[in-house]
Parts: C-alpha cells; structure tokens; sequence
C-alpha cells in the first residue's frame, strides 16, 4: 500500500491527466489518492475534443458520457426550476435507463434525489439533494463538513466486489471564502457589484483604450468592442480586442 497520494489542479482535465500519469507510474494501482480542483467548472474545449477524439477512435465511452452518468445534463440546460429536473429524470429519464442494456448507467441522480429508506415501518423515498439545497437556502451559517449524500446502498453493495457504486458518498463543503460572502442572503447586490475582484477587473478592461479595428470603428459608441464572454469563450482570456462575432471585421 502506496502513502496517501494528492493531486491539486486548477480544472478537472489536468486533474484527470495528473491522476492518468500517477496511475500509470504506480502501476495502475493507487491507495488513498486525493484530488483538489480549484475550478470544477472550468473546462478547456481543445483538450475536450482531443480526448472525446481518442475515446471515440478506441472504442470507449467520451468523457461527457460518463460525467452524465452522475447527473443529467441536458435536463438542467433549459433553466428549468430544480424540482422540474428532479420530475423530468423521474418520470423520463430514469425509466428509459432500465432498458438499456448498461442499466445501472446514469443511475446516481436517482439515488440523490431518491433513495430508499424506512420510515416507521414504510419505505419512504428521500430527494437527498433537495435537503441540502433547501438548508443551504434557509442558512446563514458557512456549513464545511454538515451536507452529505448516501450513495452505497447498505447490503449486498457493502460486500460486493467491482459492483459497489463507485461514487459511494458525497460531501458538499462550503469554503468561507471571503467570510460574510461566502453566504448570498448576507451581502446585498450594490456591496457584490463593488467589491467583486471579477467585476473590477472587467470595469479595469472596459476603460482601456480599444485596439486593433475598434480605434476606428464608427461604431464604437455602442458596441463597445462587444462581448467579454464571447471574448472569453473564443480565445479563452479577458482581453480588450474585437468581438470574435464582429461583422465589421
Ligand atoms: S467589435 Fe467590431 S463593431 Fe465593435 S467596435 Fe470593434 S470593430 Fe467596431
């Protein structure tokens, strides 16, 4: 048995490479490994597509596909309300798992948001996540260590090589970033609008002066050299050049 191994990235893909070498020089064998990411939703398009390529071409499921496993994507792209997720993978989504022929696949949101248990003598069903939703909505207290999920159900998954759920618990932690704002309900939108170090480095990049085709586009009164997102999506930094989508380039 290995010493306890860590792993601290910025996004999921390098932590996924990190974890990939370790494995490798280790033998593909680690006990105790711990991976930190700093940014869970940051995600590089380019090394996305290199890998989604690879699996593809080896006859293995894309790494999206196995993310989705653990929670329904394409139910929450719509902003619907999280309750109408929960009604949509129950009535839907769920059903059309048990006739697939991987039929365990895509099956932790239903232990989330629906996991038996007994309750004077009936079997009751638990929507997990929404307990801890509804808490963390209802707390003005920062809760490091108070949110978990059961995923494992007690019985035979307990003893039952290579079948457990490898997602067996989780934990959701609230980091006290920034003491009082780490809570939403404790700070008002005028004091976030001042003091976010995000919002002040846009103010910083807008009162730049303009570069490249914007010094002397007429339009520069109302576009403003464009959207900062679609900056930030194109070229994967905040920077004060022409919108990508610009039709006067
Ligand atoms: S992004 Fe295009 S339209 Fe906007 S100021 Fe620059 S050149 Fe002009």
């Amino acid at each position: 048995m290995n010493d306890p191994v860590t792993i601290d990235a910025i996004g999921f893909q390098n932590a996924w490479a990190q974890a990939i070498n370790k494995l490798h020089d280790n033998d593909w064998a680690l006990w105790d490994l711990v991976v930190r990411i700093k940014n869970p939703s940051y995600m590089d398009k380019n090394i996305h597509d290199v890998v989604e390529s690879f699996a593809i071409a080896n006859n293995r499921v894309p790494p999206n596909k196995v993310a989705y496993t653990i929670f329904p994507y394409k139910l929450a792209c719509d902003n619907r309300s999280f309750l109408r997720i929960c009604d949509g993978y129950l009535t839907k989504f769920y059903p059309m798992t048990r006739r697939m022929q991987k039929s365990g696949w895509g099956t932790y949101f239903h232990r989330m948001i629906c996991y038996p248990t007994v309750k004077d003598g009936c079997i009751v069903y638990v929507n997990q996540l929404n307990k801890i939703l509804e808490a963390k909505k209802n707390s003005k207290s920062v809760m490091k260590t108070a949110y978990t999920m059961v995923l494992c159900r007690p019985g035979g998954e307990n003893v039952k090589p290579l079948g457990t759920p490898c997602l067996n618990t989780v934990a959701v932690r609230q980091e006290p970033l920034n003491g009082r704002r780490s809570v939403i309900g404790n700070v008002s939108l005028r004091e976030c609008w001042i003091d976010s170090p995000y919002l002040s480095a846009v103010r910083g990049i807008l009162d730049t002066e303009p570069v490249g085709n914007c010094r002397t586009c007429k339009r520069i009164g109302t576009c403003n050299t464009g959207c900062l997102a679609q900056k930030y999506l194109a070229y994967g930094k905040l920077e004060r050049c022409p919108d990508p989508a610009c039709i006067m380039n």
